[in-house]
């Protein structure tokens, strides 16, 4: 066991409390780590508090042990977890301005913002990377947990199919459904089924549709939020339409926000791109093919910023004028 590890699993055994937090507009790997570490630590005696600051998209509500979890944590805590959560601004306010005892993430672009920082960018989603060492931190992965697991690596291989889906991954998925997870369950809840209003916020980010330089974006605005009676403050995945949409370098979403500030989301179809460096460019991060930033200012503004600086990588990445 590397020296990491070895301390990584003194604290979880020594802790009492623990808090187990992740990112703002939490997706499935994050909620699905959220889980499956929580009630890793509750099996092995620990109190464990679940926090996400945005609280849990309804979409997740059939996740065992979802009902755990809070908005806003409560008292003191001798352990802080974050997971799937690449830097302290991304963590929102669920820290309280707490530094994590332990960071657990496999995004490339990870400040190492914890005292112990297992980081792990090759891993498909942070579930696979805790698939890895919850069996040396002495969990045993219990159905319960296998559902959460399940949904992270359904979620960031976007159900099996991203070019980094690997065996590993794949025969995860296997070692889960044999644990007991339910897979076409947990993958058409996560992956296909959507909400009546979700599907007519959709209609208004797809009638907004544009293209130019190799770019194609699509805007949701809080009227079209609004009108649909969306409940959530993201793109309700809408990134994974548009990106199939043959024909482009990039695919961009911008998401207006309440607090006048713009969520970008990025996606890179051509391999020679690496969307994360536009992301950190706005202080945002993520994945060479999928990134993402909140960028502060209005719709119009950012999106010329965005496109602006989108377009220079594009170029400076491919040699395309
Ligand atoms: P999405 O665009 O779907 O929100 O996220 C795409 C990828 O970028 C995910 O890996 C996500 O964790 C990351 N990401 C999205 N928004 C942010 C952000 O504001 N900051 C950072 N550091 N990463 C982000
Ligand atoms: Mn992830």
């Amino acid at each position: 066991m590397s020296a990491l590890q070895t301390q990584i699993r003194k604290r979880l055994h020594e802790a009492r409390r623990v808090l187990v937090t992740s990112h703002v507009r939490p997706d499935g790997d994050a909620i699905g780590s959220l889980l499956a570490l929580g009630l890793g630590l509750a099996n092995l005696g620990k109190e464990v508090q679940l926090v996400l600051s945005d609280g849990l998209p309804a979409s997740f509500k059939h996740l065992p042990g979802s009902d755990l979890i809070r908005e806003k944590s409560e008292g003191d805590f001798d352990l802080v977890v974050t997971v799937d959560c690449s830097d302290l601004k991304r963590a929102g306010p669920a820290l309280g301005g707490r530094k994590p005892d332990l960071v657990i993430d496999h995004h490339a672009t990870n400040e190492a913002f914890g005292n112990l920082n297992l980081i792990e960018p090759e891993a498909v989603a942070t579930a696979s990377a805790l698939m890895r060492h919850m069996p040396a931190w002495g969990m045993v992965i219990t159905p319960q947990m296998a559902a959460g697991l399940l949904t992270g690596l359904i979620t960031d291989t976007l159900g099996f199919r991203t070019p980094n889906t690997t065996p590993e991954c794949l025969r995860q998925a296997a070692d889960l459904l044999e644990t007991g997870a339910e897979m076409h369950d947990l993958y058409y809840r996560s992956m296909i089924r959507r909400t009546f209003p979700a599907a007519r916020y959709w209609g208004a980010g797809l009638s907004s549709l544009q293209k130019a330089d190799g770019i194609i974006w699509a805007t949701l605005t809080l009227e079209a939020r609004r009108d649909s009676g969306y409940g959530g403050n993201d793109d309700a995945d809408l990134i994974n339409i548009v990106s199939a949409i043959e024909g482009s370098d990039v695919t961009l979403m911008f998401v207006e926000q309440k607090n006048g500030s713009v969520k970008v989301s990025w996606r890179a179809s051509n391999p020679q791109v690496d969307v994360s460096q536009v992301a950190l460019q706005f202080g945002g991060g993520g994945h060479k093919a999928a990134a993402g930033a909140e960028v502060d200012g209005g719709l119009a503004e950012v999106q010329e910023r965005i496109l602006d600086a989108t377009r220079r990588v594009i170029k400076g990445q491919t040699g395309i004028p």
